[in-house]
């Protein structure tokens, strides 16, 4: 009788704790929205604002150092053309990967520009404080040390960029991020870590060929961006989902392929991703991009109710956190 008691107060207990499963807040580039992207100062302040995971996207410097930077590009967030005018390749664009890690250290960090030299968002941050690249180590290290002095278990979220453009290079990005991974224990389902990519065979590659153990996400773009050789469209059909859950464990969508804002309606990609299994963790909220016609809470209420998806990127980690720990929030989830 009390064991069946006990048996039933668990079952009801671990049902609640399912139905309620709070989201993961993640934060993309740190927190993006208040400090320039991906410095550790933005690591630290997205750790303080209650974010579940922190986001690096990753390149390799010259000597095969993976650097924190979201693009394979340096002048939209770095000095680079000041300090070294006379490195950029015939594109006239300056490549991390022509820079050693050392070199990479000398350049001041700031708000992302357009090609105009124009602040992309235009409110965020203005000043002109020496910030830094960082490499994948030292914000591995960082967020480890910070868990360890506040007891808490906040993840990391590497993205492998451009792969393919890696290997023209001569460089296998996925291995060396990989080795970085397991030297730190951190290559195993268990660990508090989702490896994204954009790149389809580079994913199936991670867990097939390189062996990879950890967590993949697998990132949905448009074909028209070029961002890589992969076709979305196919991808997205339930079909090319099927092939994802072979090899992840989640699928990273641009928030539109969720929800059609104009026909006010939600797309079937949800729906067909949660029945294979896939958690989703759409990109990107940003209060100060907000999807046309909606508000913050709306936006919110559409991605957490309405799609109940499984996290979110944000550049606004403490808006999300906010919104999800205000007990009106959760109420009819
Ligand atoms: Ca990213």
């Amino acid at each position: 009788m009390c064991f069946r008691l006990l048996f039933s107060s668990l079952l009801v207990l671990s049902i609640t704790s399912m139905a309620i499963a709070k989201p993961l807040v993640i934060a993309h580039r740190g927190a993006s929205g208040y400090l320039p992207e991906h410095t550790l100062e933005a690591a630290i302040l997205a750790y303080s604002q209650g974010a579940d995971f922190i986001e690096q996207d990753l390149v390799l410097s010259k000597d095969l150092v993976p650097v924190v930077l979201h693009d394979i590009h340096l002048e939209s967030v770095t000095n680079v053309e000041q300090i070294f005018p006379d490195r950029k390749r015939q594109d006239g664009r300056y490549y991390a990967f022509d820079f050693t890690l050392k070199e990479l250290m000398t350049l001041n960090k700031h708000e992302r520009t357009d090609a105009k030299g124009n602040q992309v968002f235009a409110s965020r941050y203005q000043g002109q404080s020496p910030f830094r690249i960082a490499t994948f180590e030292q914000h591995i290290q960082l967020i480890q040390q910070l868990n360890k002095q506040f007891n808490q278990k906040i993840g990391l979220y590497p993205e492998i960029k451009s792969p393919a453009w890696h290997r023209q290079q001569g460089a296998d990005i996925s291995a060396i991020v990989l080795n970085i991974l397991r030297k730190y224990d951190l290559d195993s389902s268990d660990s508090q870590v989702y490896v994204q990519c954009f790149d389809f065979a580079e994913t199936q590659r991670l867990r097939n060929e390189l062996g990879a153990k950890v967590k993949l996400v697998q990132l949905i773009a448009e074909n028209d961006w070029n961002e890589s050789t992969t076709d979305y469209n196919e991808l997205k059909t339930s079909a090319g989902l099927k092939k994802i859950a072979l090899v992840a464990q989640g699928i990273g969508p641009w928030m539109p392929q969720l929800f059609d804002i104009k026909k006010m309606k939600v797309t079937s990609l949800s729906g067909d991703a949660k029945r294979l299994g896939l958690h989703i963790h759409p990109y990107t909220f940003r209060k100060d991009q907000l999807p046309e016609g909606l508000d913050v809470k709306t936006t919110l209420d559409l991605l957490f109710k309405e799609l109940e998806v499984d996290g979110v990127f944000t550049d606004f980690t403490d808006v999300v956190v906010s919104y999800l720990d205000a007990p009106l929030a959760n109420s009819n989830r």
